[in-house]
């Protein structure tokens, strides 16, 4: 138990660290979650489903798909281009495989 003594303030350090990261990942989750769903947000927009959906502040056509954390990462939010609103999000089940 000695030998570990000197390590204990980086244990904490590490410790606080990890919180900090796991409240933040947890906070873009939470912001990630209010946005609607695609489906939602077509019905709210009254758009023919055959059309591209259009940004419901500006109106433009010109949307952008992201990862809200990685490029992989299977919760996906579209936000405005033109904008920059963030509009809805999806969830994608696995990356195609070319
Ligand atoms: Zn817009």
């Amino acid at each position: 138990m000695l030998p570990l003594l000197p390590l204990l303030p980086l244990l904490l350090v590490f410790l606080v660290v990890m919180l900090l990261v796991l409240y933040r990942r947890e906070g873009h989750e939470k912001l990630w979650l209010r946005l609607p769903t695609l489906d939602e947000y077509r019905q709210a927009s009254s758009q023919p489903a055959e059309q591209p959906l259009n940004c419901k502040y500006c109106h433009s056509e010109q949307t952008w798909e992201y990862g809200l954390e990685s490029v992989m990462d299977y919760r996906r939010e579209c936000a405005c281009l033109a904008c920059g609103k963030r509009l809805w999000r999806t969830e994608q089940a696995s990356m195609p495989v070319s």
